[in-house]
Order: structure tokens, then sequence, then C-alpha cells
């Protein structure tokens, strides 16, 4: 691992000033990925701006109802807390079937919203990517691309955004709360934190150098019943093949309003919002929900290993949306 400096943040605007006067610094929370990246030397801050101490760690009740998750939230404390276990199920869901019991300990809101890619080839330092080495090429085009995306790629990068948590909260429409170094606060709207990679892969999100999350604020609980499901290689842990979370709210037998995400499938949580607008007012049935399916992944693009996740990502949406349309 490269030597490098650390400090500990007294304040959150001090530590998006501290961030932003070096080019060559970076926050550090849980440290669960970015510590895995520096020992590879993918990454190589020569400065860390300890951010995990600050108090950032609360879930409050907002006005309108919902919750604000502080960035310093551990991924376990979010699981467990019981408003999030009742209102918003599918949230805690994707959390559990994350990484493992230690890592969720350590891992926190803002470091697993932006985590990288587990694109093996970005992990291996003698092969080109396009992520960690822009303008080198990307190996998971003509490579092993099992894990790789089916939607938003372009021919610069194949890979997918790994959060579970990311893809509960864009169906939930979560929204990013953050603190610029001048001490400006902005909030995003989570479809709009990653980027699709396009020509430049390394630029994964719209954050500046220096801004800093400071905290989720998730609306009042949606009506309907929330699912969600994930895919993956073994039970233990591993990150998803594919993942759906999904929200239906019906009407006697009409689906009212339907709110679905899709995970493992792009370089970011992916809102299928073809798939909502086909159930919307469609009688809760297989054909609806097939009919879902079938747009939610009409543009999807295999790349040879991964032409399985289309009809796996079809299928698994419609199982999700049978399971949450069962009790809505
Ligand atoms: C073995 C293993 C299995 C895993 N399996 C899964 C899985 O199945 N599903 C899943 O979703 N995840 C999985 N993970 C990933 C894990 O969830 C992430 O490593 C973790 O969530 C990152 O959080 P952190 O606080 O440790 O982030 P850090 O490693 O501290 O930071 C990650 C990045 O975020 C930046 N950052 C952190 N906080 C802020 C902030 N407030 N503002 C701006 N930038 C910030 C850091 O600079 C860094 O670039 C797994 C990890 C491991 C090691
Ligand atoms: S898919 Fe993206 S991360 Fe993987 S090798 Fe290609 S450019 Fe790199």
């Amino acid at each position: 691992m490269q030597s490098f400096t650390y400090e500990r943040a007294a304040s959150a605007e001090q530590a998006a000033a501290a961030v932003a006067a070096r080019p060559d610094a970076k926050f550090i929370s849980g440290g669960t990925n970015l510590l895995d990246l520096m020992k590879l030397e993918i990454e190589r801050p020569a400065h860390l701006v300890d951010i995990s101490r600050l108090p950032l760690d609360r879930i409050e009740e907002t006005a309108a109802g919902g919750l604000r998750v502080g960035a310093q939230v551990r991924n376990s404390d979010l699981a467990a807390d019981p408003r999030v276990r009742s209102h918003y199920p599918m949230l805690t869901q994707a959390l559990l079937a994350g990484a493992s019991g230690q890592i969720r300990n350590k891992a926190s809101t803002s470091g697993n919203l932006l985590q990288r890619t587990r694109c093996p080839y970005f992990y291996d330092r003698n092969m080109p990517c396009n992520k960690r080495d822009p303008g080198s090429g990307c190996a998971a085009l003509q490579g092993f691309n099992r894990m790789h995306a089916v939607l938003g790629a372009s021919q610069a990068c194949i890979a997918v955004h790994p959060s579970d948590m990311a893809v509960a909260m864009a169906g939930l429409d979560a929204r990013i709360e953050t603190i610029s170094p001048g001490g400006e606060t902005r909030t995003i709207p989570i479809g709009d934190l990653h980027r699709l990679p396009e020509a430049t892969p390394h630029v994964e999100t719209v954050l500046g150098h220096g801004e800093m999350i400071t905290a989720v604020t998730l609306p009042p609980p949606p009506p309907g019943r929330q699912v969600y499901r994930k895919v993956r290689d073994r039970a233990s842990y591993a990150f998803a093949l594919v993942s759906v979370a999904a929200i239906v709210e019906k009407s006697g037998d009409r689906i009212r309003r339907a709110r679905i995400a899709m995970g493992g499938v792009a370089a970011k949580p992916w809102r299928a919002s073809e798939a909502e607008r086909t159930l919307a007012g469609a009688k809760a049935s297989d054909g609806a929900f097939t009919d879902a399916a079938e747009a939610a992944l009409a543009g999807a693009v295999g790349y040879g290993g991964n032409d399985f996740k289309i009809p796996l990502a079809k299928r698994t949406m419609r199982h999700t949306l049978a399971a949450a349309a069962e009790s809505a």
C-alpha cells in the first residue's frame, strides 16, 4: 500500500474543505471498500479524511413523515431500525442481503452508495480498464463478463454498481443530501446520483471533489407491499447477479401504482420506469407481470457471458411483482 497522511474531521464542513484542499485526498468512512482498493493500489489517495466519528449516525423522523438517515448510520443499524423494518421493509431486506454481518457493522450509508464496481478487471492492474485507467480499454467487453451490465452500458465500460441498499433506496425515491467545501448544501434524487458510463466511466457520480454526503432522506412510506429479491451465486454472501425491489399498490384486483428498481444490471440502481407504466391500472396477473418484465428489459444487450441475465432479470421481476401483489 502506498503511504498516506490521515486526519480525523471535526465537522462535515471541515471534512469537505479538507478533501477539497487537496486533489489527492479522499473521505474514509467504514473503509470496507476503500481500504481494499488502497491495498491493491487501485485507489491511491495521499491523504485520508476520516468522517466515521462525525455525529451523522442518527435516523430521525422528518416533518413530512419520512426518515432522514445520517451518512454514518451503519448498514446493520439501518436494517435493524424498527421504523425501517415496519415501513420500509424492502430496505431492510436489501441491506440484510448485502455483504456479511461483520461488514455491515462497519459499512456506512454513504460508503455503501459510493462503493465501487466489483468488475474483476477493475481489480486486476495487469488488464486494461477504462474505469481504473481512462483510455486503456475495457477487458470485460471481450472477456469474462458474466457479472456485467445488460442495461445502460457503453463500449467504454459494462460494469455494474454493486450496492443492494441503493436499489431499494431507488425504488423508494430516496434523496441524497450533500455539503460542499464552501458549506453549500444540495439535495440530489438518488436516480441522478450515479452516472451511466458513456465515454467517461471513471466519472461515476455527479458529486464534485470534496462534496460530502451528509444524509439520505426517505419520503413517507409508500402505500402498497414491498419486496426485495436478490439472485446470487451463493447464499452466504455474494454480489447480486440480478436483484429487484418492487412496491405494488393495489385497488381491488387492479394495480394502482408500482415502483420497481433493479440491481446487477447497470452501472447505477436501475429504475424500471417502462415496467411501472405498463402496470399502472392493469389487473394484477401473471400476464401483466410478464408484460412489465418484457418492457423493463426491452433495451437489454448481452455481451456473451452475461446473456443469461436478461431472462433471469425478467423471471426475477415477475416473481418479485407477484410476491408484492399477493398481499398488497
Ligand atoms: C466481502 C464483501 C462482500 C460484500 N458484499 C456486498 C453485497 O452483497 N452487497 C452490497 O451492497 N455490498 C457488499 N459489499 C460492499 C460493502 O457494502 C461496502 O464495502 C460498504 O458498504 C462501503 O461502505 P464503507 O462505509 O465501508 O465505505 P468506504 O470504504 O469508507 O468508502 C467507500 C467510498 O465512498 C466514499 N465516501 C464514503 N462516505 C462518503 C461521504 N459521506 N461523502 C462522500 N464520499 C464518501 C469514500 O471516499 C470511498 O470512495 C461487500 C463488501 C465486501 C468486502
Ligand atoms: S467493465 Fe468497466 S470496470 Fe470492467 S474492465 Fe471494462 S472499463 Fe473496467
